[in-house]
C-alpha cells in the first residue's frame, strides 16, 4: 500500500525531484493563496499587463519546449518515416503503461527505467523503430464490446533516443512521434515480460469535396487555388446553384472551410500562428488540432475513432465553439477559461512532457487560473520550460493536483509567469442541457 501511495505521488508530482512531499494544509508557509495571485495579476493587467498577452513581446523562444532539452542533449537522431500499409495486419511490440492516448503526429517523450522496456527499445532502434501505444487507462480500458482488452492504439516511431547506464542501471530516454491508428486483434505477453500486439492499421479517409461530382473537368485549369479565401469560397461553391442544396450546406462538409474556421479559433490562442506552420493536409491538420484540444480521454478517443478527416474537423469545431471553460475533473469547479489558453510553444498550447519518474503529462499553457492553490516552493529542476521555475498547483476545493505555475527566473523574460495545467486533471465544461449527463456522454456534432 505504501508503495502504491509513493507511486501515485511520483505520478502527480511531476517535474519535481525525488523525495518531495506535499505540505499539510495547516502549513501556511508553503501555500500561496491565489487571491493574492489574482490581485497581483489584476494589477499587472491594469498597468499595461496586456504585455503578457501580446505575442510581439514574448522573448521566450517558442521552439524550446518542443526540443525537450530536459531529456539531455545527447540523444541520437534518426531520419526516415515508417508508414505501414493501411488495412495490413502487423505484429508490434507495445508499451502498455504510457497512459497517454497518443494522437498521430503528436510527440511522445519517454524516460523508461524497466530493464525489459530498455531491452525492447534497443531492439527497436536496430529495426524499424516502430512500436504501439495502447489506448489503455482507467476510463478507456474497455473496448466497445466491454472487453478488458484495449481495442485501439497508435503506432509511434522513435526519432531520437539514448540509452545510458547510471550505477549499472540502464535507462532509455527517447522521443517518438505518433504515426497511424490501429485496432488490436490480439495481445500476448512474451517470456521477457514485454507484450506483442497483433494489430490492423486503420485507413485514413478524406472525403472529396461534395461538389466534385458537378465540377466540370474541362474547367479545372481555371481553378482558383491562388485566389483570396473569400473569393475562393464563393467560387468554390458556385456550382451549388445547379444542385438541390444551398452552398452553405456544402460548406459544412468542406475540409478547407472547416480548417479555415478552426484556424480562426486557434489564432485567439496564438496571434503569431502562421499558415505555413499549420499542416496543409486535412488529415494531419485534424490530428494536430486533436492533440492541442484540452479534452478528456473519452472525447479524444471519440476523435481518434473517427475515420473521416472531415467528420473529425466538424467535431473539433463543435468542441471549440461549445466548450468555453475547463473545470477540475474531480470536483468540477472552474479552473480556467478557453480565452486564457495561449501557445507558448510553437507546437501549440498543449504538448506531452515526461517527468523524472517517467510519468507523461500533457501540459496546457494558460495565462490565468481560478480556484487553484500553490503547494511547495518553486524549483527549476527538470523544468519543461527553460528559464522558468515550477510550483505545484492544486485544486482549492478538492486538493487534486491540476498542474504547475511557471515563474520566470529572470525579470526580462516574458511572459513573467503562466500556468501549465495537466490535461488528465481537467474536463471541458459542457453546453447547458448536457451537463447532467456528464462529459463522457456528450457527443459532439459529427
Ligand atoms: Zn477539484
Amino acid at each position: 500500500m505504501a508503495e502504491n501511495e509513493e507511486e501515485e505521488e511520483a505520478q502527480f508530482l511531476p517535474l519535481p525531484g525525488f523525495g518531495y512531499h506535499v505540505e499539510d494544509d495547516d502549513d501556511d508557509d508553503d501555500y500561496v493563496d491565489d487571491e493574492a495571485e489574482e490581485e497581483e495579476e489584476e494589477r499587472e493587467m491594469a498597468s499595461g499587463g496586456d504585455a503578457v498577452k501580446s505575442a510581439s513581446n514574448f522573448s521566450f523562444d517558442s521552439t524550446l519546449p518542443a526540443s525537450h532539452a530536459y531529456l539531455g542533449t545527447d540523444l541520437e537522431e534518426f531520419s526516415g518515416r515508417t508508414m505501414l500499409d493501411e488495412g495490413s495486419i502487423q505484429s508490434l511490440p507495445v508499451l502498455c503503461d504510457t497512459l497517454l492516448l497518443l494522437v498521430p503526429g503528436q510527440t511522445l517523450p519517454l524516460h523508461l527505467f524497466r530493464p525489459r522496456e530498455v531491452t525492447m527499445i534497443r531492439g527497436l532502434v536496430a529495426k524499424d523503430r516502430t512500436f504501439g501505444v495502447l489506448a489503455e487507462g482507467p476510463s478507456w480500458a474497455a473496448g466497445d464490446n466491454g472487453q478488458a482488452t484495449p481495442a485501439f492504439g497508435t503506432t509511434a516511431e522513435i526519432v531520437q533516443c539514448s540509452v545510458e547506464s547510471v550505477h549499472g542501471i540502464e535507462t532509455a530516454k527517447l522521443k517518438a512521434i505518433g504515426r497511424q491508428r490501429f485496432t488490436v486483434l490480439d495481445l500476448r505477453m512474451q517470456v521477457d515480460g514485454n507484450k506483442i500486439a497483433k494489430v490492423q492499421i486503420l485507413p485514413e479517409q478524406l472525403q472529396l469535396s461534395c461538389l466534385s461530382s458537378v465540377h466540370l473537368a474541362s474547367l479545372r485549369g481555371f481553378s482558383c487555388t491562388s485566389a483570396k479565401p473569400h473569393s475562393l469560397y464563393r467560387r468554390k461553391f458556385c456550382c451549388a446553384c445547379i444542385t438541390c442544396w444551398p452552398s452553405w450546406l456544402y460548406a459544412l462538409y468542406d475540409a478547407d472551410t472547416l480548417m479555415d474556421k478552426i484556424t480562426r479559433h486557434l489564432r485567439q490562442w496564438d496571434q503569431k500562428l502562421q499558415d505555413s506552420f499549420l499542416p496543409n493536409n486535412p488529415i494531419d491538420f485534424s490530428y494536430w488540432v486533436a492533440s492541442c484540444l484540452p479534452i478528456d480521454d473519452g472525447l479524444r478517443l471519440q476523435l481518434l475513432r473517427v475515420a473521416s478527416a472531415v467528420k473529425r474537423l466538424r467535431c473539433e469545431l463543435d468542441i471549440l465553439e461549445k466548450c468555453t471553460s475547463l473545470c477540475c475533473k474531480n470536483c468540477r469547479c472552474e479552473i480556467t477559461t478557453q480565452s486564457d489558453i495561449f501557445s507558448l510553444s510553437r507546437s501549440g498550447p498543449m504538448a506531452a512532457y515526461v517527468n523524472p519518474h517517467g510519468y507523461v503529462h500533457e501540459a496546457l499553457t494558460v495565462h490565468k487560473t481560478t480556484n487553484v492553490n500553490l503547494a511547495g516552493r518553486p524549483s527549476t529542476q527538470y523544468s519543461w520550460f527553460p528559464g522558468y521555475a515550477w510550483t505545484i498547483a492544486q485544486c482549492r476545493h478538492c486538493g487534486h493536483h491540476v498542474g504547475w505555475k511557471f515563474s520566470a527566473t529572470y525579470k526580462e523574460l516574458t511572459p513573467p509567469k503562466f500556468w501549465g495545467l495537466t490535461r488528465s486533471a481537467l474536463r471541458p465544461t459542457m453546453p447547458r442541457g448536457n451537463e447532467e449527463e456528464g462529459t463522457s456522454s456528450w457527443r459532439p456534432c459529427l
